[in-house]
């Protein structure tokens, strides 16, 4: 396992095929992903990978990660997790934004002033990107808005 060269943590890799057509970002690892070791462990990922399945897009072609590799601390510096996070955004054809963080980070706006709309960015030249709230905030009130950026995600991705 790596660890974080700025503050020591262990690190938590991104799951799937370095290749795949689509990239599904989170915010930060919970810790329960920490200790289980991959991101959207447990409820989190049988809710992505339903909603995923739902909308018809197979979790073969996502990769799935956060845009922190460990959880979210003071000492840590956050522009070394940027940095790793636009290395696997870069030349990704689709990308699921789950979060104001990652939305903030790209378009300097709030998850929900963007959410499901389709967004490019000169940035990252030839991907197309899907911002949705992330599914922590879902599970706890109602789940259509992911539904949507999923849906959404699904028929640009055919
Ligand atoms: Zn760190």
């Amino acid at each position: 396992m790596n660890k974080c060269p700025k503050c020591g943590n262990i690190l938590l890799d991104f799951m799937g095929k370095p290749n795949a057509p689509i990239l599904i970002l989170g915010e930060y690892p919970s810790y329960k992903d920490m200790k289980i070791g991959k991101p959207f462990s447990q409820e989190m990922g049988e809710l992505l990978l339903s909603e995923l399945s739902a909308a018809g897009i197979s979790p073969n072609d996502c990769r799935f990660g956060n845009l922190w590799q460990h959880m979210m601390n003071d000492t840590c510096d956050v522009n070394w997790h940027i940095d790793q996070c636009a290395k696997e955004i870069l030349h990704r054809k689709y990308v699921l934004l789950m979060g104001s963080q990652l939305t903030q980070m790209i378009f300097k706006k709030n998850v929900g002033e963007i959410s499901g709309l389709p967004l490019t960015q000169k940035m990252f030249p030839g991907t197309l990107f899907i911002a949705s709230p992330h599914p922590s905030t879902i599970m706890k009130s109602c789940v259509g808005e992911i539904r949507l950026a999923f849906s959404i995600l699904a028929d640009r991705s055919k």
